[in-house]
Order: C-alpha cells, then structure tokens, then sequence
C-alpha cells in the first residue's frame, strides 16, 4: 500500500502492451513510479478509459533545416539531384531565425501527433556553415520540455569534393552535435566518404546514420562497405543507413544475403516510404516499382529498423504531416503487410527505433521518465489500421498536449442548441 503522497498523478486504466487487462500508472518526480491494475493512492487522477498507452513515436531520421521551403522553390522537383540542386541555392539565403522558425513549426506538428523522440539531420557545409547546427541546437534546447531532440550532423553535398566542410563537421562535433552522418553518394569518392567518417566518428566517440543505396540499381551497393567498416571498427549497433531502396530491388536469395549481412554487423535500416515513394521509380512509364524496403522483413531475419519522415514540403518530399502513426500506417498499405503484422509497424515506429538510437531510458516501466502518449484506441493494431488520434502526452509527467475529439453535431443536437433553426424561425 502507498501513502497517500506516494504519487503526483494517477492515470487510470491504460492499455499497456503485454497486459491482458487495463492498468493503473502511478507518477511520482516526473517518473512511472508504480504500474498495478488497481492501485492504491491518492494523487490528481486522470482516467483514460481503456486507451492505449505507448512511450511515444521516435522518429530516427528527420531534417529540420531544409523543411517548409515549397513556397521558395516551386514543386516541380521529381528527381533527387534537382532537389539536391534547389536546396543547396536556397541553403546560402538561411538564416539561424529561418531555419529556427520552420522547425519549431515542424517540431509542434511533430509533438501534436505524438512524437517524443527525433533525431535530426543538419547539413553543415561552406554554404550554410553553421547557422542551421545553431538553430537546431537552440530547438533542441528550447523544446525539450516536450520531446528529445539529437543533432546529426552530415555533409549532404559530399565531403572530399566539398573543401571546408570537414572541418565545420568537427567544429560541430566539438560544439554539441550528438551523432554524425553521411551522404557517400554525392560524394566524388563514396568509399573514402564512408572511411573518413568512421574515422571521424570513432574519434569523437559518436555513433554514425548514412544516406545509402538511394536509387533502385541492385548491380552495386555501398552496404556492404558500411558493414565491413561496423564490424572492423567494432561498431555494432551504433550504425544506421537511411533509404536502402535498393534492398527493394534485390531478388530473394540476394535479399537474404543482404539481411544476413546487415544483422551480422548490426547495421541498422531507415525507411522514409514517404520520400522513396515520391523518388523513386520516376522512369517507368507504367507499373511504377515502389521502391520501400521490406522493412519487417528485416526485422524478422534480425535487423534493427525504422519508418522515419525524412523531409516535410520541400522539394524531396512535397507532403508531410510529421505523424509517425500516418507513416507507420502507409508503410503497411505499401508493403502489404498483414494485419497479423500491424504491431510490428507499431514496433517500427517506437520500440525499435530507440533502440537504433541507442535511447537508454525508453519504455514504459517502473523507474522510467514518464514520457507517454495516450491514443483514441484500445491496441496497437487498431492504432495503426485507423491512424488514432493522439489524446494527450506527458513529459516527465507534465502534460505536454491534450486534444479533445472532435463533437459531431446530429439534428437532434442541433435543434436542442439552437444552430438547427429553418430560416424561416430565425
Ligand atoms: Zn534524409
């Protein structure tokens, strides 16, 4: 039994994963300090009513700097090298404030649909120098009361045909960026690009997430070099490569290969289905491929992976509602993923993109932060085939978001409150 000061706050019946039936979360400093099915205890209660629990969405692999620039640009970009082009002639225009101002808009859409963890990807060249790193840097520390923002910072227009950026990358690296990561393929010399950055990595002890194998071309891939590279350096597990599509194109026996690969050097997979979709496959005239990574193929053969949103209304991606649940909800309909696999998608968007991220403290347990979202859904399944709305979210046990559902006014109503009147009695 608890005293009675024993929690700050009580969320009552929440659906957990794993419980057959719904439990009580006890809070106390900002963590879970209890999870019972009736606890005992007085505090502030919140009852949720059977609703789904989860420690929130991650999403591993964003770009804050370069998101919300449609209106700059045009929307006529169908092809990667003439989004690298667009941006790279704005990027010498941003400013800190500009890049602040459009990712603090894509950071609260994010928050809004239930996003609690996000890497970012920052470019970091002598166009921009490090005006974006310094905006994303102050995001990170003036949002943090709502989600865990990590800093990536790469070099997206290539690193040995591009002088001046490998030294703003490790002025960065000094200066508070979390992680590294690569682009090898705008590179005038990928393998070097990928050798150079573990070097880089290695010395500053951070761990690596690259822009790999990004087109549909089975006949070559940078993959295997990233695992040969994870394994010499002894770096499993601290490896991730964004896009992969051209896993999408390899026939089954090369696809185990590949997989068994990955696994063994513990390198990690990013889907962006909402990029490699717009992307890729722009040749065919009909039957267009789809171009996304078997993704829970890969995490059945032993692969970490995870569905992340890549870039919002910019020339590489004219969409974006920064909802992970959309984007978990999409890959399953691109994929033909069985209902049987919709936990898995759910998987695929919170429990192990924290582990791609190597997040430490992530879940929902007794001693964890109480970092939770609540949806308008009864399980995982049901979360993922109907894209619920998120109810609510806490961080450290502060409520950071509540939305009500919205009110469907029938005739009946209406008439009651007076909106149904004819014309005729107004
Ligand atoms: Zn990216």
């Amino acid at each position: 039994m608890f005293a009675r000061t024993a929690f700050d706050r009580i969320l009552r019946r929440a659906a957990i994963a794993g419980r057959s039936v719904p439990a009580d979360i006890g809070i106390r400093d900002g963590r879970i300090a209890a999870i019972e099915t009736r606890l005992a205890g007085e505090a502030p209660e919140t009852d949720l009513g059977g609703r789904l629990v989860l420690p929130g969405f991650v999403d591993t692999h964003i770009h804050l700097d370069k998101a919300c620039l449609l209106g700059r640009c045009g929307h006529n970009h169908t092809s990667l090298a003439s989004a690298i082009k667009a941006v790279s002639e704005l990027k010498r225009d941003f400013t800190a404030d500009d890049v602040y101002r459009r990712g603090a808009q894509v950071l609260e859409k994010a928050v809004l649909k239930g996003t609690t963890h996000m890497r970012t990807h920052v470019e970091v060249d002598p166009r921009v120098g490090l005006r974006s790193f310094e905006a994303v840097r102050r995001l990170k520390n003036d949002y943090a009361w709502a989600i865990e923002l990590t800093i990536c910072v790469f070099p997206q227009e290539g690193l040995n045909n591009d002088p001046g950026t490998y030294e703003l990358l490790e002025a960065a690296l000094r200066d508070g960026a979390d992680l590294l990561g690569g682009c090898p393929y705008t590179d005038s010399d990928p393998k070097r690009q990928i050798e150079r950055l573990f070097d880089l990595a290695v010395q500053f002890g951070v761990d690596l997430d690259f822009h790999l194998d990004f087109d549909l071309d089975p006949s070559w891939m940078l993959m295997d070099d990233v695992c040969d590279q994870a394994l010499r350096r002894s770096y499993q597990g601290r490896v991730a490569i964004g896009h992969a599509t051209k896993l999408s194109a390899l026939a089954p026996d090369a696809f185990e290969r590949a997989a068994e690969r990955l696994a063994r050097a513990g390198v990690a997979v990013t889907g962006l289905p909402s990029t490699d979709l717009f992307l890729m496959g722009r040749d065919a005239t009909h039957n267009a491929p789809r171009g996304v990574t078997a993704l829970h193929k890969l995490v059945e053969r032993g692969v970490c992976c995870s569905i992340a949103t890549n870039n919002v209304l910019n020339p590489f991606t004219p969409f974006g509602d920064c909802s992970l649940l959309r984007m978990a909800n999409f890959y399953a309909n691109v994929a033909h993923v069985s209902p049987a696999g919709f936990d898995l998608c759910i998987d695929l968007v919170t429990a192990l993109p924290a582990k791609l991220m190597n997040l430490k403290d992530y879940g929902i347990g007794a001693g964890k932060p109480a970092n939770l979202i609540v949806l308008e859904a009864s399980d995982s399944s049901s979360a993922l085939a109907e894209i619920a709305d998120v109810a609510m979210a806490f961080r450290n046990g502060r409520r950071t978001l509540i939305r009500k559902p919205a009110e469907l006014l029938q005739p009946s109503t209406l008439s009651r409150t007076g909106e149904g009147q004819t014309r005729a009695a107004r």
